[in-house]
């Protein structure tokens, strides 16, 4: 399994086992890689965090001294969404040198690639610093099968972080952190045509939202990534036109950069919205960054120089992946974000990957993989 053919067969193969997220399903397609893992003499574990809800962590090779290069990707994919698709979602369709599918760019043709390259490595790792792979389930709601992997102790070593997400192949250094909250606002309910007699949950609401919508990040901005931002996403209150509302619930959606120190922008916050809301994290993903000058990072980005026709310059995403809970685990190795999706397909309707971003792909680990454990 080395040719580019073979990998886009394996992405179709993965297309054809619907894994949309909820609830995710992941299992089948874990126990699909996982064999071809075996069967090219990888040793592969799976872990499970619910019912069919799958992650595999697969380890070739390995030394002492230097620790093993790691490559990830997420199984599940984001729902169809409601507008109707031209192209079957699980059929695997290509035309005109695109493959569609729902995670066709994001990112089943990064798994299917980064699996194809080690598959097609494997013969010569053994007494190298090998390969850790993780295949995460449930990446789409939060990175709950990689943080279950961190929870359960079930990763190993790596000294460097290769995440398959969808780049265009484009090495990204790093990507934003996501800060999810929800703000609660509480009241007396009453009779509508009496409300002096209770205390309006939305009024309180609609003044955190203004407050939100005026806050400004006093942390210096990143050089690459620039400023946090903050969305106010939902805003759900009372149940009837005719009685003063008791509650009221604001969903908020911080990304935030290196700069920016969770804890004390969780607490900044919960100061200035009270006493009308009370805050709660429903989520905390940290940012992830490397710096460009890193040996590593300058050697994927000599890798990728021929295939994108000019020298990579240090870019970050703002969307978050699974490399913040597994930097967690691995002690913040560099890492990079590299995979032949494409990131403007990512969660859209008609879905697709160029097919040649797949063949440059498995060329690139390759050579990553190459460089890592064979001449390093
Ligand atoms: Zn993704």
């Amino acid at each position: 399994m080395a040719t580019s053919q073979d990998c886009v067969q394996l992405t179709r193969d993965m297309l054809r086992l619907n894994t949309i997220n909820p609830p995710g399903n992941e299992e089948a397609c874990a126990m699909f890689v996982g064999r071809i893992l075996e069967d090219a003499g990888f040793s592969v574990r799976s872990h499970s965090f619910g019912p069919g809800r799958t992650s595999l962590v697969a380890n070739i090779g390995g030394v002492s001294d230097k620790p093993p290069l790691c490559f990830t990707g997420h199984i599940d994919v984001v729902p169809l969404g409601a507008a109707p698709w031209t192209r079957d979602p699980f059929a695997g369709e290509t035309d005109a040198g695109k493959l569609y599918g729902r995670g066709s760019s994001d990112m089943k043709s990064g798994v299917a690639a980064l699996v194809c390259a080690s598959v097609a490595m494997a013969p010569k790792l053994d007494r190298t610093p090998g390969l850790e792979l993780v295949i995460t389930a449930s990446e789409e709601t939060g990175c709950e099968g990689a943080f279950a992997l961190l929870k359960e102790k079930a990763l190993g070593r790596a000294g460097a972080v290769v995440v398959a997400e969808p780049t265009s192949n484009y090495p990204f250094v790093g990507h934003k952190g996501a800060l999810w909250l929800r703000a609660r606002a509480s009241g007396v309910t009453a009779h509508g045509s009496m409300p002096d007699k209770g205390v309006n949950a939305i009024y309180k609401a609609a003044r955190a939202v203004q407050k939100l919508e005026a806050f400004r990040f006093q942390n210096p901005a990143h050089p690459i990534m620039g400023q946090a931002t903050v969305n106010v996403g939902t805003l759900h209150g009372g149940l009837n036109i005719n009685s003063v509302p008791d509650e009221a619930l604001i969903a908020i959606d911080i990304r935030t950069v290196p700069t920016v120190n969770h804890k004390a922008l969780l607490e900044q916050l919960a100061r200035q919205l009270a006493p009308d809301v009370a805050v709660e994290s429903l989520m905390d993903i940290e940012p992830v960054y490397t710096e460009p000058d890193d040996a590593w990072v300058q050697d994927v980005f000599e890798i990728m120089t021929p295939m994108l026709g000019e020298r990579p310059v240090a870019r970050t995403a703002t969307y978050f992946t699974d490399a913040a809970p597994l930097g967690k685990a691995y002690g913040n190795p560099p890492t990079v974000i590299l995979g032949p999706g494409e990131p403007q397909m990512a969660h859209r309707t008609d879905e697709y990957c160029e097919l040649e971003r797949i063949a440059q792909s498995v060329a690139a680990y390759q050579e990553i993989i190459d460089r890592w454990c064979l001449k390093g």
